[in-house]
């Protein structure tokens, strides 16, 4: 039996599957050292590694949850809807996930032919390098090259200038909706997530419609403690989680030992007034 909230639960990383440094094999190890008692891997739009990392827990004696981060596009952002504890081998799933994925290379000639016109040429070639996926090029892969190549000190410094709206770099991209991204993992009998909702740039009714559409398809649960929120954040989401109804979810977003700055397990325990998403996943574990 799973404690309630008092579990060092981290159900949000990435691999070099999709955007992350390290292998799941790595991941399992470093979230059993750092003392994670439940674990998921949730690569961007990809579900290619979680075979290898509920092997990679199962070795480690490490509880374990499936997982996916899906990139959505609503109200001209991009949201984070966050599956959890699906079917990994759900065919509607993996067939929505793949059109999702679709559209990157082409969205990356265009990053490169951007940023070619400000003086960084060779970044399409750059940002392969750091690629594990060829599928999932990623602004992230770019931010590396850029780094590497002495454009940038740090991945943050890149994201604060460039690859991001109304800089060089940037690219709009169409992403799948609220609508399909919920309804693919929860009929691949998982639970979504609203992932970091702290981080959009949305004005209170943009994210109170957010909040009501992902319910109304079917959303069950937000991330309240993650490494992308300030301890404000906790309390105002914990009071949104409260408000809507939802369960409540905690995860670093760890990437990468050189770059990401909260480790795996390394955050706050859920406030203790919230159902945790896990309660909803128990039969889900593995
Ligand atoms: P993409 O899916 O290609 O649009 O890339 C999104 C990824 O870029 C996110 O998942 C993060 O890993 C990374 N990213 C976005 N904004 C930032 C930021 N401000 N600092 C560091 N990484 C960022
Ligand atoms: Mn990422
Ligand atoms: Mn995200
Ligand atoms: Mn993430």
């Amino acid at each position: 039996m799973i404690a309630k909230n008092i579990l060092n639960a981290d159900l949000h990383c990435h691999s070099v599957v999709s955007d992350g440094t390290l292998t799941p094999e790595a991941l399992a190890e470093r979230a059993k050292t750092n003392g994670v008692e439940l674990w998921a891997l949730t690569d961007h739009d990809e579900v290619g590694g979680q075979h290898r990392a509920a092997a990679a827990a199962r070795a480690q004696g490490l509880a374990y949850l499936s997982g996916a981060e899906i990139s959505v596009s609503f109200a001209n952002e991009t949201v984070h809807i966050v599956g959890l504890g699906f079917d990994p081998d759900n065919a509607a799933l993996q067939q929505g996930l793949r059109n999702t994925r679709g559209g990157r290379e082409q969205r990356a000639v265009e990053m490169a032919e951007s940023l070619a016109k400000v003086g960084i040429p060779g970044a399409f070639e750059g940002a392969l390098k750091f690629v594990g996926n060829p599928d999932l090029i990623s602004r992230t892969h770019f931010a590396r090259f850029m780094v590497e190549s002495g454009v940038c000190r740090d991945t943050s410094e890149v994201f604060r200038k460039y690859l991001t709206e109304g800089k060089p770099g940037y690219i709009p991209h169409r992403w799948a909706t609220l609508r399909d991204a919920v309804s693919w993992i929860t009929q691949a009998h998982g639970i979504a997530v609203i992932a970091h909702p702290g981080r959009y740039k949305f004005t209170a009714n943009e994210e109170y419609a957010l909040f009501t559409e992902f319910k109304a398809h079917g959303g069950q649960a937000v991330e309240v403690v993650t490494g992308s929120h300030t301890p404000q954040e906790y309390v105002k989401y914990a009071e949104t989680a409260r408000e809507f109804g939802l369960a409540a979810s905690r995860g670093s977003d760890f990437h990468s030992p050189d770059e990401s700055h909260t480790d795996l397990g390394a955050l706050p325990m859920l406030p203790g007034e919230l159902i945790p998403v896990w309660e909803l996943l128990a039969d889900r574990i593995q």
